[in-house]
């Protein structure tokens, strides 16, 4: 017969197994206990992980074995019978399967479906480019995909880019009003991980990091598509406009929660994006909210995947803003409790919870707080691939070294996403109650984001010069009277 199929715990979706190359093929799942103690992973991330393994194994019946090892080397070879894999999601299993293949346990390695674009098509675009855009990138998918565009090439509505649409405040009421994301029911499945989980904490095996709670993302293939033709029904018309928007009181805004089954492989992005791009044609949804949509998945889901390949390994090394401060202590527990400004106490309060904040969350306060306090780039990182439910060693580098933390100099970004608390206090609520003024930089009623976002340019003033983008943000604080007295109040700050 053909070579078994070994699945890796990101790949469960039936665009990895159920393709005519695979069909006819056996599967094997290796729970490893050193993948799951390894690092001090979110309690909810691995519930979600074990629980989407089991599953498979249950509906794939006698073609599937679930093969629990210390790792996975200890599994293959338990399993007895050499097997093909798909290309895995990090440079570390890429180096394991390169060895496995050498010592025979895997016969051969086989491109990802997981992605819409093949590794070697992305080289061919990106060589040679004096940038690396993400822009152009988007636009050369949607052609090469035909995704929104027109039969002569032009994108649909005429532009190929509606952000400008989609930057609305928030409206002023506690929730955004749409309607609940999808919720799945857990089974027997879900309590048996549970089991598991409780005795790993017991004996010390996995970190106590986040709290238990009830599976808040889709775990099945059957989930996944539940819960994306959910949201495409009730939430995508809404995505648009608020995408960049926070409330207080609503964790999940409309955004599409499906970054966890899309990142365990369980949805085929192509099929997302075309799904998405019938709710245009049915009227059902606005083009700005579709366009939206559509330039996450096929932009930058694949952007930031291509990025992690392309750039290579030392890329995680990057430090250009030479930002070495350890992660505190209670940033690491998830334990908000001694933390004042309310929009850091509920984002961090939300990953405690859910292992998730959304997207404006991530980069706008957790990532935004972390490179004005100058956290170590590669400790935040391995921070954001444990804490957070969709957190993949491939999605990290891009978003958290590039994006957020601009410590590749600007490969990525453009400019630091650096910003006071007048940006939060338009784009939220969170200000409102806050102990702290958004307007104020000296006293105790200074905002930390707001003085730490000028002690933070301060600190940075000579390696930004060269930023057109930041000319007139550093001239801001030239102008800036109390300038020392806020640095120095910002040195000595311990309480947020
Ligand atoms: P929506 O806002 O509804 O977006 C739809 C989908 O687009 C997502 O499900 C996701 O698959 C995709 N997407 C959008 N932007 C990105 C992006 N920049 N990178 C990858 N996929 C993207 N995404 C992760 O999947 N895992 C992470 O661990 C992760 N960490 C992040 C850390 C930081 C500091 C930042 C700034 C962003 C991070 N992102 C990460 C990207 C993005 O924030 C999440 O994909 C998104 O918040 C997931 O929630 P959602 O499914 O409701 O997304
Ligand atoms: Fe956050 Fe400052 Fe607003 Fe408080 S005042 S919520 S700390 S931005």
């Amino acid at each position: 017969g053909r070579a078994p199929l070994w699945l890796f715990g990101d790949q469960l979706g039936r665009h990895f197994h159920a393709t005519p190359e695979n069909r006819g093929r056996d599967v094997l799942l290796i729970e490893s206990e050193a993948a799951l103690a390894r690092r001090p992973f979110h309690r909810q991330k691995l519930h979600l992980v074990l629980s989407a393994m089991r599953h498979l194994a249950g509906e794939l019946g006698d073609r599937a074995t679930l093969v629990r090892a210390r790792t996975y080397r200890e599994g293959l070879a338990r399993f007895g019978r050499p097997v093909v894999v798909h290309e895995p999601g990090s440079h570390a299993a890429e180096r394991l399967v390169a060895d496995l293949i050498e010592e025979g346990l895997v016969e051969a390695e086989l491109p990802t479906p997981g992605f819409i674009r093949s590794k070697r098509d992305f080289a061919a675009w990106a060589d040679g480019r004096r940038r690396l855009v993400m822009e152009d990138f988007y636009r050369d998918q949607r052609r090469r995909f035909t995704v929104l565009v027109e039969p002569d090439g032009d994108p649909v509505g005429g532009t190929w880019n509606l952000d400008r649409d989609n930057r609305e405040p928030p409206p002023h009421r506690a929730a955004l009003g749409v309607p609940r994301a999808y919720r799945p029911r857990e089974d027997d499945v879900d309590r048996g991980v549970r089991d598991d989980l409780d005795r790993l904490l017991r004996a010390r095996r996995i970190g106590p990091v986040g709290v238990d709670g009830p599976r808040l993302f889709a775990a099945t293939h059957d989930e996944a598509w539940r819960a994306l033709r959910r949201f495409l029904t009730t939430r995508l018309a809404s995505f648009g406009p608020h995408q960049d928007a926070m409330l207080a009181g609503d964790w999940a805004m409309s955004h599409a929660l499906l970054s966890a089954p899309l990142n365990l492989g369980l949805l085929d992005p192509l099929a997302v994006v075309r799904e998405a791009e019938a709710r245009l044609r049915s009227g059902e949804a606005p083009l700005n909210s579709v366009e939206g949509f559509v330039r996450q998945i096929l932009g930058w889901r694949e952007w930031i995947w291509h990025l992690y390949w392309y750039l290579g390994p030392s890329y995680l090394d990057r430090n250009a803003l030479d930002a070495h401060t350890p992660l505190p202590d209670w940033w690491r527990r998830l334990d908000p409790s001694r933390v004042s400004a309310r929009c850091l106490r509920t984002a961090l309060a939300g990953v405690r919870d859910r292992a998730y904040a959304h997207h404006i969350q991530r980069l706008m306060v957790l990532g935004n707080f972390a490179l004005q306090r100058g956290f170590a780039p590669r400790a935040l990182t391995e921070w954001f691939a444990t804490a957070f439910v969709d957190g993949h060693p491939w999605v990290m580098p891009a978003n958290v070294i590039g994006m957020s933390q601009y410590a590749d100099g600007g490969v990525v970004a453009t400019k630091p996403y650096a910003a006071g608390g007048a940006y939060i206090n338009t784009m939220s609520d969170y200000c409102r109650d806050c102990r702290y003024d958004p307007r104020v930089r000296l006293g105790p009623d200074a905002c930390p984001f707001t003085a730490g976002y000028w002690a933070w340019l301060d600190r940075n003033a000579t390696r930004l010069t060269g930023n057109r983008r930041m000319a007139r943000p550093l001239s801001g604080l030239r102008r800036l009277a109390d300038r020392e007295a806020v640095v120095e109040q910002e040195r000595h700050r311990r309480r947020y």
